[in-house]
């Protein structure tokens, strides 16, 4: 295991900010993630690919292991992988194997173990639906055991592994079950116009990978590879969960321009199971706007719930924007938005 020293973290984010990691192992191909935690200077952060967090600017002590190798195996109408696989390159191999269930999840970037952690979901489809069973190590005492859905406990874009004090608990592998014939229709209204534009019949794997590889570009949500930003983490903030008045002085706001249904439905479709409602919509009538700036943070000139690095924000110019949008929505409208980022290290 080869451990450097005082490296970037920031080069390791898709937002591209933060500071140094005191000591840091990258996972190869082949290598035993269980065998390197246990041997590592604690405390251990896992990092996948790094698409959904922000490092605080005064670094991580101990280790950070990033996570970014893995094998994916297809068993029938089973995947085995490993947590440091690419979660996009899972979903292209199920579709190569003709398995249907994850081909909606397409495009989304990061890791099998975040996507598990974060119960990551896109256009009607959770990760939870797919999901049997993972391997997970307690970092703090190195047992491993296999984890049934079930104990997961698997909410809107969340799991157990993600509540406080379960920082020690760490996704080895995961097993996944698929189906040889159709599972779910592509419900997703603006998915289903992009089809009828592009002329392609949500009706085969392949045309549904096209289908929404199309629908995130335009919704920019494909992640872009560029040296100079603008740099995002997605979305930034979680669709809320709202009372009926809270909805009303949404919709009120006329920038959000959408019918209560409308509202409603979206966030149904999002993987919401509760009257949840889009946090685009909430921060357009809280008074924020589409490529609204603060210095070197700025919010998409589209998608206004991508907090953006325009290049040279730190991480304490991201998390202060971050705090006056959450501040900002609950005085407004009280509203309790909630990141869906990830914060590691100190703010
Ligand atoms: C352009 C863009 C589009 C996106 N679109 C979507 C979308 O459509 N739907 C969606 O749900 N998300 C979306 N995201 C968010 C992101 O893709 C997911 O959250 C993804 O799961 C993050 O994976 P990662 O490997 O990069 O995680 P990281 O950012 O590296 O880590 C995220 C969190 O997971 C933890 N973690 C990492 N590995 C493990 C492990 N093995 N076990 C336990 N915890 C672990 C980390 O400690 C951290 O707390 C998008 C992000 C971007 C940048």
């Amino acid at each position: 295991m080869k451990v450097l020293h005082n490296v970037s973290l920031a080069d390791r984010t898709s937002l591209h900010a933060g500071g140094l990691a005191k000591n840091f192992v990258a996972i190869e191909s082949g290598d035993n993630l269980e065998a390197i935690v246990e041997k590592a200077q604690k405390p251990v952060w896992v990092l996948g690919y790094g698409t959904n967090v922000l490092v605080s600017d005064k670094g991580l002590d101990g280790t950070v292991i990033s996570n970014c190798a893995g094998q994916i195996e297809v068993l029938g109408n089973k995947i085995r992988a490993d947590s440091g696989a690419n979660w996009d390159d899972l979903v292209q191999k199920a579709i190569d194997n003709n398995l249907w269930g994850l081909e909606f999840t397409s495009y989304i970037p990061g890791g099998v173990g975040a996507a598990i952690a974060g119960n990551i979901a896109a256009y009607g489809h959770s990760v939870e639906d797919s999901f049997v069973q993972a391997s997970i190590l307690n970092m703090q005492n190195g047992s491993v055991s296999v984890w049934p859905k079930d104990k997961l406990g698997f909410d809107y874009r969340n799991s157990i592994l993600q509540a406080p004090g379960n920082e020690n608990l760490i996704v080895l592998e995961a097993n996944f079950s698929l189906s040889p014939s159709p599972r779910d229709e592509l419900a997703y209204q603006s998915a289903l116009k992009v089809a009828e534009e592009v002329g392609l019949k949500p009706d085969t794997l392949t045309n549904r990978r096209k289908i929404i590889f199309e629908t995130r570009k335009r919704a920019g949500s494909i992640l872009q590879d560029t040296s100079v930003g603008p740099w995002t983490a997605g979305s930034f903030f979680k669709n809320p969960a709202v009372g009926d008045e809270q909805v009303q002085n949404i919709i009120a706001h006329e920038e959000t321009n959408v019918t209560k249904d409308m509202l409603l439905r979206q966030n149904i479709i999002h993987g919401g199971n509760r009257a949840r409602v889009s946090a685009a919509h909430v921060l357009l009538a809280a008074g924020f706007h589409r490529g609204q700036t603060w210095g070197q943070v700025r919010l998409h000139p589209d998608h206004v719930l991508k907090i953006e690095n325009l290049g040279k924000a730190t991480a304490s110019d991201i998390y202060r924007v971050v705090q006056e949008i959450i501040g900002m929505v609950k005085h407004k409208l009280d509203i309790n938005l909630e990141p869906e980022v990830r914060f590691l290290g100190e703010f």
